[in-house]
């Protein structure tokens, strides 16, 4: 990632309010120019959006007040005098991204340009605990909080990545299905209210699309997959620059396409998902099956998990690499099946299963090669994450980013202060 231009800006410290009654359109398309150029002169702030000079100047000592911007004076000067500019204060607020994974937990503070500040991550058994996974999210952000120059005051809002899909307007329900500990709900509001910040909240493959698309591998490309490969199976979408989330929000569960109509019955009741065959306890079960016929056997008692397994395949060691074949046949079917459907330019590979790299992603690439309908000159290149495990912890901070300044008002969001949504359907 390139954080180059964030290195000289100084942390402003207002976190005066702008008069709410400013808060609308205008002001916040001034504010998200300024954010989106890093500098630019009242002129330009007026030609771009199509504003008098007079109004330009009114909007710019409301938003000056908020600390958010700074008039500097280096601009480019044309002889004379040189002009004075309007910087974008990256570092006068901060974002909280949580990642509420499986088997881990991970919180990122970042500044208002997505700039990693602090970072807190620790393994833990999140599906069958949920009051044990709130007390630590709380204990990390609070950490977090304290250790910069930033708290509680300069906090904007909160993006979180749950492993379950996520209704549009219901981000407190969790599938029943997926996580049965949790009783269905997350009780993440309690951030909200906590923090008194709008706290967003978003399946964790959607959140990884999303960071796949502003920071790594889906940078410059309109149409995207992610697909995150982990405990489970899940996919996020970004079509024509936006996350695509289907009419309830619930698009996206590529672990539940149905490869073999005959096989194991899946948790969601049909047979033969691609989570059965390529989930986590699916590869574990066959790499277990496939050690028991070697020589050496294998102890029931050992205990094996995905690292294991992962750390076994890149040594080399043939049942680990066979498993990993056999994943990747399944896993080729599935996204030719995709391709078809809805052709991407680019699928993106993420999930603690990209660590094996090409072991996967080359026979991946073959088998959709081989099997993809629509063959053209320029087909679907299909890639391994840049972004590692990060992805989906750097996806919920750049969601409530999002929220903050691409689409909904910033301004109104300071004023009332107690949003709480899956994602603004603006
Ligand atoms: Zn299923």
């Amino acid at each position: 990632m390139n954080y180059g231009i964030m290195n000289s800006i100084n942390h402003g410290t207002g976190t005066r309010r702008a008069d709410p009654k400013l808060a609308g359109t205008l002001t916040d398309s001034v504010l998200r120019l300024i954010w989106r150029e890093n500098r630019i002169s009242r002129a330009d702030i007026a030609k771009k959006i199509g504003l008098s000079r007079s109004t330009v100047t009114e909007i710019i000592k409301e938003l000056l007040l908020t600390g958010l911007i700074a008039e500097v004076g280096d601009g480019k000067s044309t002889g004379g005098r040189k002009p004075i500019v309007l910087e974008f204060q990256y570092g006068a607020r901060c974002i909280l991204g949580v990642d509420v994974g499986a088997t881990h937990i991970t919180v990122l503070l970042t500044d208002l340009q997505g700039k990693p500040l602090v970072w807190r991550e620790r393994k833990h058994n999140v599906v069958d605990d949920p009051e044990g996974t709130r007390k630590i999210i709380y204990e990390f952000c609070d950490e977090c909080l304290s250790i910069t120059e930033h708290d509680s005051t300069t906090l904007l809002s909160i993006g979180v990545a749950v492993p379950s899909p996520v209704e549009t307007g219901k981000p407190d329900l969790l599938s029943e299905i997926v996580i049965p500990a949790w009783h269905g709900k997350s009780d993440l509001n309690l951030l909200k209210d906590r923090y008194n910040v709008p706290v967003y909240i978003d399946n964790d493959a959607n959140l990884g699309a999303l960071a796949a698309f502003w920071w790594g591998a889906g940078k410059g490309t309109n149409d995207l997959v992610y697909i995150k490969i982990g405990h489970g199976i899940g996919a996020g979408y970004i079509f024509r620059g936006e996350l695509y989330r289907g009419g309830k929000g619930l698009a996206g569960e590529f672990g539940h396409m149905p490869i073999d109509i005959y096989g194991e019955e899946c948790v969601c009741g049909l047979r033969g998902c691609l989570t059965t065959l390529v989930g986590e306890h699916a590869l574990i079960n066959r790499y277990k099956v496939l050690l028991g016929t070697q020589p050496h056997g294998y102890d029931i008692d050992q205990k094996i998990n995905l690292v294991d397994l992962i750390d076994a395949a890149m040594r080399g060691e043939l049942a680990a690499t066979r498993v990993i074949q056999e994943a990747a046949d399944y896993l080729g079917v599935a996204i030719s099946g995709l391709s078809n459907i809805i052709n991407p330019d680019k699928i993106i590979i993420g999930g603690s299963l990209a660590r094996v790299g090409d072991l996967l992603l080359k026979p991946v690439q073959e088998k959709v090669k081989k099997t993809v309908l629509v063959q053209t000159e320029d087909p679907v290149v299909i890639t391994m994450s840049s972004l590692g495990p990060d992805a989906v912890v750097f996806g919920a901070a750049t969601l409530a980013l999002e929220e903050a300044f691409a689409k909904t008002s910033f301004l109104s969001n300071q004023s009332h202060n107690s949003e709480f949504s899956s994602f603004n359907p603006n």
